[in-house]
């Protein structure tokens, strides 16, 4: 069994990737710090900006949300009621619930009031289910960060979803993606700044900072996730991570070393605003207003 670096008590997590082992108190401790080199590291944020933490009722969103405001930051949570099922009446009801525990604010939207449910919308589109559902996510954050005066939106993208992304892009070589994807977008166009402040951590790293404070997160998955091509691209990088511990993490910092800057240089934007509901967009109406249409005509 191996022992706490710092204490020298029962390690019970070992991180081959950092060479780590930290006992349960020293693990949490760490976590903490780590989350704000990060954010220093990228310069995601100040203690003067007011950031939105987009909150899914999952582990790592909320486990973002508590570690921000432990840290002093201040930080709301915003969730989205995406319609789908029980699902999304269960994570809503834990999201609630965290909220009172911390005493947090939660800003709530309904997308049935909105637009319609991600299973009515995905009826309309010929887009895939977890296409239009972060579609419409996005669009969200956006338009509430602007309208109710945050200067950031943080979601809790771990180190398992950037990899695997970004893993599934190279093998498709998209290099559109390759110049977009980074811990930090900055402010542009409409768009408010974007950040991923567990991008190093792994999803079991979050898990277990969540289970040691007692966080009561969503573990089941939304029914739309069975077909995600991610969860297979995460199975095999974890494979390759268990033969040769620290790829994973290797893998995705290399990428921002090293080539996000070469792709970063050729990506221009041209944006202009949606003409029906001013967000910024390529075309000249915005893909959320589209689909609006289509449910409307169906309807
Ligand atoms: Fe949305 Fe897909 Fe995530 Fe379900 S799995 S919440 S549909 S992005
Ligand atoms: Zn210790
Ligand atoms: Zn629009």
């Amino acid at each position: 069994m191996k022992k706490c670096r710092i204490c020298g008590k029962r390690a019970i997590i070992y991180m081959p990737h950092h060479r780590l082992a930290l006992c349960r108190e020293h693990f949490v401790e760490w976590f903490e710090k780590y989350t704000e080199k990060t954010i220093k590291e990228f310069k995601m944020f100040t203690k003067k900006d007011k950031i939105l933490v987009a909150i899914s009722g999952g582990k790592d969103s909320l486990a973002l949300w508590h570690v921000l405001r432990k840290l002093g930051y201040e930080a709301d949570g915003l969730y989205i009621h995406l319609g789908i099922g029980e699902y999304s009446e269960r994570s809503k009801e834990k999201v609630m619930k965290f909220a009172e525990r911390i005493g947090g604010k939660a800003i709530i939207v309904d997308l049935k009031e909105e637009l319609a449910t991600i299973p009515e919308l995905v009826e309309v589109s010929s887009r895939e289910a977890c296409s239009v559902c972060g579609l419409v996510k996005r669009y969200n954050f956006n338009k509430v960060a602007k309208e109710r005066g945050y200067s950031v939106v943080a979601t809790g993208h771990n180190l398992d979803d950037e990899a695997s992304a970004l893993l599934s892009n190279v093998l498709n070589w998209n290099e559109k993606y390759l110049g977009r994807k980074y811990p930090v977008l900055e402010e542009e166009g409409g768009f408010v700044r974007k950040v991923k402040p567990f991008c190093k951590f792994t999803e079991k790293e979050t898990a277990l900072y969540a289970l040691l404070n007692g966080i009561d997160f969503i573990e089941e998955e939304c029914p739309f996730s069975e077909d995600a091509s991610s969860v297979f691209y995460k199975e095999i990088l974890n494979r390759i991570d268990e033969r040769s511990p620290g790829t994973k993490l290797r893998f995705y910092l290399d990428y921002l070393r090293k080539v996000y800057p070469k792709f970063k240089k050729e990506e221009k934007k041209e944006l202009q605003r949606c003409k029906v509901c001013g967000e910024p967009t390529m075309g000249e109406i915005c893909p959320v207003c589209r689909l609006k249409e289509k449910v409307k005509v169906s309807g």
